[in-house]
């Protein structure tokens, strides 16, 4: 049987790499070689499409599976009924994902001018973008304003007197400074002001005849603990306990971005286990207590990136080589050299590891390897202090190696061809057919 078409448009970036199929949407993949495959994780979402996708996969590609990112969305929205989502779109900016998401109902926490216009080309309304960056220029904003955009972040009287001007009218949430602490990425210094600042921000944008609309916050990518939560809550209640003395009521409060992957391991490969319900129990019972601080109706929205599509994206790259070297103090070392690595595709390799699976050689004898990509770049490596892979010893180049839980970053974070290794090409499965009917 062969293989049906893939929906496969490429960005224009991408255009250059190999062409794996057709354009148009897909209803499956029919795997041309069925490997022996180990058992999924327990506790992670079905992955059954990822799975034929992976093993159809002849070439190195990104697969992103747009059902799983649909059932993913879902179940999020089920956790937080009323709450908008607004998708980070850093963390996947490919077009069939944001399309899928905006029919969903899903809006797109924006962070420059062309995220917006790539938002706006899904058909989503204007209202359901936002500008989630604190940092722009001038231009920035008022290319944001001519797009139709009219809600945006803000920490510091600067950039309120910049939106007041470029933007006239708008509506400004005031994004609070979070420690970071509990997440592998913190994000705490580069934005945010403390709570006791917010008052003079959104003063300063309700004199300059904005609309003082909102708080936000980010917890840190990949929050591993339900206590940021907590304290998040905690620095809003205060924001908003001083705004009130200000007589300024906002309307909405912007939870921002940070649930995690479930599927990834720590940088020595031990499973991530994040407390998933725990932290919605927090966000739930937060969002109670900010309803009774605020003396009028809050409306709560989420900036999620990572939870939405890391679980649901995985690369089929290559054994490039797997080698074993005598080092300066006289040791050996094994290596296994891929396709793929830190320039295209596993970014965050630096701060976590990804399930790896030797699909032509699921047992037999392991060796011990530094798991390295392939360009002459040092980074591109796990490190070597956080302990080695498990690598089957009879793996020779050009075998496959499927890359489990990378959908989320993989894509903005590919270099336009470091070494000449170029963004890998990507399809995406599991999203309605052409015809309009259910994949
Ligand atoms: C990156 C970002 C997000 C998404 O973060 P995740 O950890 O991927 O959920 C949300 N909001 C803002 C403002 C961001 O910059």
């Amino acid at each position: 049987m062969k293989p049906q078409t893939t929906d496969m448009r490429q960005s224009a970036e991408r255009r250059r790499t190999a062409d794996h199929g057709r354009t148009g949407h897909c209803a499956s993949i029919v795997p041309t070689t069925v490997y022996a495959a180990t058992a999924p994780v327990p506790g992670l979402p079905d992955h059954s499409a990822l799975r034929a996708a992976l093993a159809a996969a002849a070439e190195d590609v990104i697969i992103y599976d747009l059902a799983g990112i649909g059932r993913q969305y879902a179940a999020l929205c089920a956790e937080l009924p009323g709450v908008a989502v607004r998708f980070a779109m850093k963390a996947c900016p490919v077009d069939e994902v944001l399309d899928h998401l905006a029919r969903l109902g899903s809006g797109f926490d924006a962070a420059s001018p062309q995220e917006i216009a790539q938002a706006l080309r899904t058909g989503v309304a204007p209202g359901l973008i936002h500008y989630g960056n604190t940092v722009k220029s001038d231009r920035n904003i008022a290319e944001a304003y001519r797009l139709g955009v009219r809600d945006f972040a803000t920490d510091c009287r600067e950039d309120v007197a910049a939106i007041a001007e470029h933007a006239p009218g708008s509506r400004v949430f005031c994004r609070i400074a979070t420690t970071g602490e509990g997440a592998l990425w913190g994000l705490s210094r580069k934005f945010g002001c403390s709570p006791e600042d917010v008052p003079r921000v959104l003063g300063a944008a309700r004199t300059a005849e904005l609309v003082p609309s909102g708080l936000s916050v980010h917890v840190g990518s990949q929050q591993m603990t339900a206590e940021a939560w907590a304290a998040a809550i905690d620095s809003l209640a205060a924001a908003l306990e001083g705004l009130g003395r200000r007589g300024i009521t906002p309307d909405r409060i912007n939870l921002g971005g940070g649930l995690p992957a479930l599927g990834v391991l720590d940088r020595r490969g031990r499973p991530l286990e994040p407390p998933l319900d725990k932290m919605f129990v927090v966000i739930r019972e937060g969002m109670e207590r900010l309803r009774a601080v605020n003396a009028a109706p809050l409306d709560f929205l989420l900036e999620p990136g990572r939870h939405l599509v890391a679980d649901h994206g995985a690369i089929r790259a290559h054994v490039a080589r797997l080698s074993s070297r005598r080092r300066l103090d006289g040791t050996r070392e094994d290596w296994l050299y891929l396709s793929c690595g830190k320039f295209n595709g596993l970014y965050e390799m630096d701060q976590l590891r990804y399930r790896l699976e030797f699909p032509t050689h699921p047992g037999g004898q392991f060796v011990d390897a530094v798991l390295a990509g392939p360009t002459c770049d040092s980074d591109d490596a796990y490190a070597q202090e956080d302990g080695p892979v498990r690598v089957p010893r009879a793996i020779a180049s050009g075998d496959p190696v499927w890359v489990h839980s990378c959908g989320a970053y993989a894509a903005a974070y590919s270099t336009r061809g470091f070494n000449g290794f170029a963004p890998l090409p990507y399809v995406c499965v599991g999203g309605p057919a052409p015809d309009g009917g259910g994949a």
